[in-house]
């Protein structure tokens, strides 16, 4: 299982806490577009607005849970070894 952050650290853009980032749509795209813009891309996260059209987050993926009680994904997926920017976040998240 790789992990980007050992490899790269990208250095903070000039000018970036005057950027801001909208995204379309809260499936898995836009929210790894998200964590790679505050990871990497060093935006603040409250710089970031997601536009969802419906009442539930995730996309295709969408989930179910609380903080609590843990989440879980509605529908089954195959997670495989090699999805590294995938296992990346969600190692990240977690912590
Ligand atoms: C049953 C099923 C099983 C799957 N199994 C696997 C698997 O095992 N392994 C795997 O890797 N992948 C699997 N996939 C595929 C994977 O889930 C999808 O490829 C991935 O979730 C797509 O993410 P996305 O962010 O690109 O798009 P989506 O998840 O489709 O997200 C797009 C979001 O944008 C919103 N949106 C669209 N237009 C607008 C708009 N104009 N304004 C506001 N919001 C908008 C939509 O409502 C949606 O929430 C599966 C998919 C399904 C349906």
């Amino acid at each position: 299982m790789g992990s980007y952050q050992l490899k790269y650290h990208a250095k903070k853009p000039e000018g970036i806490e005057n950027k801001k980032a909208y995204l379309v749509g809260s499936g898995i795209a836009t929210l790894a577009a998200a964590f790679f813009l505050i990871r990497d891309g060093h935006m603040d996260g409250k710089n970031i607005t997601i536009f969802e059209r419906k009442n539930v987050n995730g996309g295709a993926l969408d989930g179910a849970g609380n903080l609590e009680d843990g989440y879980i994904i509605r529908g089954g997926r195959e997670m495989e070894e090699h999805y590294e920017c995938t296992w990346t976040y969600l190692v990240i998240f977690q912590h």
